[in-house]
């Protein structure tokens, strides 16, 4: 499969973190955290146990310029936490990536992994560079090294990478390639996101929008509503939040508004998405000149009279600046963070149900984990077996969540960090402090 540079961040195994306040992220996370800790009366020594990573790796990366000359890049990686299970979390190859801004992502793929119940901790890495500005070779060999340089920390049972900004299922399928050759044997399940053709999973592709439907699906039931009498507006029609107007629609539910970035499309009547999906891929990724709806801004898609917003787009959608103007019952994060802070408060007091993004977007790594699973197997599921388990895990997890909302009377973003941080805690009190 040839490398194409114009599409190396369109892997559809992205276990994204949220964009964090870069000021200081790891304080931004730990904000969430401490709410959750004081709710549980969490003892000040656990507390510091789980504020720290485990394990903070730093590495120099030399690489043979096409050009000859020899440049040094840094590579990062961070495990937050294996008190569940071996390490999981994306690679991102980026400009400013710093080692703080890791830290906090790692933790946050701890707190996610918990609350979909993948038996897996969290981490992070990641390698100061612009892909934009390497050759494939230059992108290979920066991979390889970095991979051999974590040769100690990678293992399907120690700590598993998987794709995240700006990386895809090729750079996935050098480093299994490379740690398999060190290993001498293949060693599929030391990494996901890889092509199918590697020991990728049916699925994928599909696996963060059907995840955020079928927590939506839940959410609707205990409000008792149906799928098939509701409508549904959807922001952004990538991966996510075209798999998501897709399979609402499938469910019977009225999408009246679907967008990109080129801006908002709505029709009172419902939208065919099968035909907004045919056009928005012969018009090359885009919904620009769709014309079996009317054109609206972004801002009026999200303030529509709608069951169900699926913000699928981006962080910061939803601010204190409009909250008070939104009009959904149900808001299902399918994008990282598209709800900031100061907003929450606005939306629980309006009396609507946010499924938080920690929850909503958990399809993916659930998937991730079941790719590990069937590589370590060497067995593969047919892709009707991967959903069933899918849809059955994200039921769950909402389930819990929400019997926490009720219990402490607190939102289900709050339920999110409470129910992740008691497993994790309760894990590692009966696992005691080894010394
Ligand atoms: P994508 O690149 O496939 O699609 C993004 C879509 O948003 C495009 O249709 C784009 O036109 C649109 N968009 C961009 N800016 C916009 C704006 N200002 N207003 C409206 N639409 C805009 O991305 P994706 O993989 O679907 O990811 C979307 C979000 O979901 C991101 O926040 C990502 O971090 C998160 N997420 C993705 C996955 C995954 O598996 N893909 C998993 C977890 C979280």
């Amino acid at each position: 499969m040839p490398y194409n540079k114009d599409s190396y961040s369109t892997g559809y195994y992205k276990e994204p973190g949220p964009k964090l306040d870069m000021e200081n992220p790891f304080e931004s996370m730990m904000e969430r955290f401490r709410f959750a800790a004081d709710l549980l009366n969490l003892d000040e020594g656990m507390f510091q146990y789980l504020s720290n990573p485990v394990k903070q790796v730093t590495v120099s990366i030399p690489i043979v310029m096409d050009s000859g000359e020899i440049k040094v890049f840094e590579g990062y990686r961070v495990i937050h936490d294996d008190v569940l299970g071996p390490s999981k979390g994306g690679i991102r190859f980026a400009p400013d990536i710093i080692l703080d801004e890791v830290k906090a992502l790692a933790a946050w793929m701890t707190w996610k992994c918990a609350v979909v119940n993948v038996p897996f901790g969290g981490a992070k890495g990641g390698i100061r560079c612009n892909p934009k500005e390497l050759s494939q070779r230059e992108l290979e060999h920066l991979t390889r090294r970095y991979t051999a340089n974590m040769l100690e920390v990678f293992g399907p049972d120690k700590d598993i990478p998987a794709p995240d900004m700006n990386t895809n299922e090729q750079i996935m399928a050098w480093i299994m390639d490379t740690f398999s050759m060190h290993s001498r044997k293949t060693e599929t399940a030391v990494v996901t996101g890889k092509p199918i053709l590697l020991g990728g999973s049916k699925g994928r592709k599909e696996a963060t929008g059907r995840g955020v439907v079928t927590v939506t699906l839940s959410a609707l039931n205990k409000l008792g509503m149906m799928a098939n009498k509701c409508t549904v507006a959807v922001q952004g029609f990538g991966n996510v939040g075209s798999v998501s107007a897709k399979l609402m629609h499938e469910q019977g539910a009225r999408v009246v508004a679907i967008s990109d970035v080129t801006g908002g499309y709505y029709n009172k009547d419902g939208i065919d998405i099968p035909t907004a999906i045919d056009y928005y891929s012969s018009n090359g990724g885009s919904l620009d000149g769709f014309s079996k709806a009317d054109k609206i801004t972004n801002e009026e898609l999200l303030e529509l009279e709608v069951d169900v917003l699926i913000p699928a787009a981006k962080e910061d959608q939803i601010s204190k600046n409009n909250a008070a103007k939104i009009n959904a019952k149900i808001i299902a994060e399918g994008a990282n963070g598209p709800i900031t802070a100061n907003a929450d408060k606005i939306l629980d007091d309006k009396g609507i149900i946010v499924i938080p993004d920690i929850l909503a977007n958990a399809g993916g790594v659930t998937v991730s984990y079941f790719e590990w699973v069937q590589d370590r197997q060497g067995y593969f599921w047919t892709e009707e077996r991967v959903n069933r388990r899918l849809n059955r895990m994200m039921r769950e997890a909402f389930n819990n969540l929400y019997a926490l909302k009720e219990k402490y009377d607190i939102t289900l973003r709050q339920s999110a960090y409470v129910y992740a941080i008691d497993k994790v805690a309760r894990t590692l009190r009966m696992r005691g402090i080894y010394s």
